[in-house]
Parts: C-alpha cells; sequence; structure tokens
C-alpha cells in the first residue's frame, strides 16, 4: 500500500515571525496525525528556520526549486546539495508557476528532478493542464508530454524514486477544485503512463492531488482509488487547515 503523503508548499508567502508560528502549530497539532507522511517545502530564506523548529518531529521539510547545477557561477541559484546540507527531505519541480513564470521547459524539467535525486533528494514533480488545454480537450497529452519529457531523460526506475502531483493549473489558487471524478480519471491515467513502463513503478509512485485542496473537499479527494495524497497551497499557510487536510489522508 502506498503512504499518503501532505506536502505544504508555501510559495513566497510568510515572514521569519509567520513562519515560527505555522511551525509551532504543526509542531503541537501532528501527534494526532499518524499514518500520512507530511512535509512543508519552504522559501529557501526560511529553510534553517525550518530545519530547526521540525527536527525530531514527524514533518519533514523541502525546497520548492532546485538548481540542475551541482556548485558554480549561477547567481541566485540553489543546488540540491546546499538543500541536503539543511537536512531537506524533498523538493519539488517544475511546478506550474516556475512553468509560467520562469519558463521552465520539459527538458529543463527532467534535468532538475535528475539533480534532485543525485543529491538524494525526493523530486515532487508537478504536471498538469491549464484551462485552454482542458477545454480544447488535450489534458492527457499535456500530462502525457511533461511525464515522458521525465522518463525519456532519467529513466522509469529513477521516476519512481520520486513523486507525482497532478496540479491542474486552472485549480490552483482559484478556489475551482477538480471534482474527484476529474482528478480521478487523469490520476489513473498518469498510473497507466508508468505502467506502460513499469507496472511496479506504477503500483509503489504516490500521485498527489494539488489545487485548491483544503478541509472541506480533501477526504473525498482522497477517497479517489489513485490519488495518494496532496500538495497544498494555501491551506498550508494556516496550521489548523494543513492539520485537517493530513488527518484526511490517513488510511
Ligand atoms: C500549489 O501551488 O501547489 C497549490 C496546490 O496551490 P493551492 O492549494 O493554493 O491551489
Amino acid at each position: 500500500m502506498r503512504q499518503p503523503l501532505v506536502a505544504g508548499n508555501w510559495k513566497m508567502n510568510g515572514s521569519r515571525a509567520s513562519v515560527s508560528e505555522l511551525l509551532g502549530g504543526l509542531k503541537s497539532g501532528i501527534g494526532a496525525v499518524n499514518t500520512a507522511e507530511v512535509a512543508v517545502c519552504a522559501p529557501f530564506i526560511y529553510i534553517p528556520d525550518t530545519q530547526m523548529q521540525l527536527d525530531g518531529t514527524a514533518i519533514k521539510w523541502g525546497g520548492q526549486d532546485v538548481s540542475t547545477h551541482e556548485s558554480g557561477a549561477y547567481t541566485g541559484e540553489i543546488s540540491a546539495q546546499m538543500l541536503t546540507d539543511f537536512a531537506c527531505h524533498f523538493v519539488i519541480i517544475g511546478h506550474s508557476e516556475r512553468r509560467a513564470y520562469h519558463g521552465e521547459s520539459d527538458a529543463l524539467v527532467a534535468e532538475k528532478f535528475t539533480a534532485a535525486r543525485a543529491a538524494g533528494l525526493v523530486p515532487i514533480l508537478c504536471v498538469g493542464e491549464t484551462l485552454d488545454e482542458r477545454e480544447r480537450g488535450v489534458t492527457e497529452q499535456v500530462v502525457a508530454r511533461q511525464l515522458d519529457a521525465v522518463i525519456e531523460h532519467c529513466g522509469i526506475d529513477l521516476v519512481g524514486e520520486g513523486v507525482v502531483a497532478y496540479e491542474p493549473v486552472w485549480a490552483i489558487g482559484t478556489g475551482k477544485t477538480a471534482s474527484p471524478e476529474q482528478a480521478q480519471e487523469v490520476h489513473a491515467f498518469i498510473r497507466g503512463r508508468l505502467a506502460a513502463n513499469s507496472q511496479a513503478v506504477a503500483d509503489a509512485t504516490r500521485v498527489l492531488y494539488g489545487g485548491s485542496m483544503n478541509p472541506k473537499n480533501a477526504a473525498e479527494l482522497m477517497a479517489q482509488p489513485d490519488i495518494d495524497g496532496g500538495l497544498i497551497g494555501g491551506a498550508s499557510l494556516k496550521a489548523d487547515d494543513f492539520l485537517a487536510v493530513c488527518k484526511a489522508a490517513n488510511r
């Protein structure tokens, strides 16, 4: 059985004080959340504080992006090794905001996946279609293209060492959630795509849903057979909401 995973994506939110308060709330509430794996992906600058506060708890942490390079003259970049220096476990790769605002191509995302794994990080690979793509009926083509780029570059076994997050772009931060049926359909498609390369990887790989998941809709989404947890943006910024989503993921 796949262990559910709930990962918070704080994006570029918070201050040192608000991060400390949020982590304090998560630490005191997480005791009741036991079967799901839980993580928060913090802005780089707050990762040291996150490590200090979460060390020794059941909550893991990670980054929201990573460089393809190991070190050198890459101003503003953060390497995978730097993230592991602060005991990061996860890193989000290919989030739609990075694809849209930073021009990240499928090929670059695949290179980032490789760099993350090489340092021992668990990549959370984001895939998903825009509203225009959904309305044009090309959701599966888009998701297949994004996934195949990583499978072809890294090999299916390496992909199986990561996590996939299906995040329909039209549902991110909009309050519009994919219905459980809509989400399940794409999750099943993703699992089928993995299975075409390796049934074992398809069976073992966690596929998270992301896009306005919150305490009200989490249980219904996570009851779907191919939804193994969530990547949570807005609702991860309030300890009570995030913990409620984590509880909904318990099996
Ligand atoms: C995200 O950005 O990964 C996300 C899922 O955001 P939200 O939950 O706010 O839609």
